[in-house]
């Protein structure tokens, strides 16, 4: 997906589009349903152009305390100014213009959309989602999911990020004991 310059009108240029979203899966991104892309391109000055809008879908991640698997809806608002990197030649004034707004100097004519839409959804993903603000998560000691199983394990506040290591000895202790009975 691209936009010419020479053909974004004075009035701007709207790119209203739903795309399937396999088209953007990848290994650090899986997503489900379609991808909403809302842009809106204006011309300044002849040859700098303002993108802005919305880009929207559901991606695919792991509960941090269960570790199910679950769509979360994301939104991410896009703001970047392109300057032609032609008349932008000083590397220092380049990075001071970068600080304050997103801007992007392209070379050529056309402005891809394609690793802009890429780059929002990936910083859009959650660092630790929860499927659900009250999620039990995994019991430490038999790795059970809380949320669907009340095991007898004692209930003692443990840190989530150690449970599937519980998960492992626990595992480990089986096997264990199957090879004593064995003997
Ligand atoms: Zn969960
Ligand atoms: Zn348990």
């Amino acid at each position: 997906m691209e936009i010419k310059i020479s053909e974004i009108p004075e009035e701007g240029l709207l790119r209203d589009d739903e795309e399937d979203a396999s088209v953007w899966d990848m290994t650090e991104l899986v997503l489900e349903g379609t991808v909403g892309i809302h842009l809106r391109a204006l011309r300044q000055h002849d040859d700098e152009v303002y993108l802005h809008g919305k880009i929207s879908a559901r991606v695919v991640c792991e509960c941090g305390r269960c570790l199910c698997r679950f769509s979360h809806p994301i939104q991410s608002e896009v703001h970047i100014q392109y300057l032609p990197l032609a008349r932008f030649q000083n590397a220092m004034e380049r990075e001071n213009m970068q600080r304050d707004i997103d801007v992007i100097f392209y070379t050529g004519e056309v402005i891809h959309l394609n690793e802009i839409i890429l780059e929002q959804l990936i910083v859009s993903i959650p660092i630790r989602p929860l499927c659900a603000d009250n999620c039990k998560g995994l019991c430490p000691c038999c790795g059970e999911d809380r949320n669907k199983i009340e095991c007898s394990c004692k209930n003692e506040p443990v840190d989530f990020r150690l449970a599937p290591l519980a998960n492992y000895f626990h595992t480990k202790e089986i096997r264990r004991d199957h090879g004593t009975s064995k003997a």
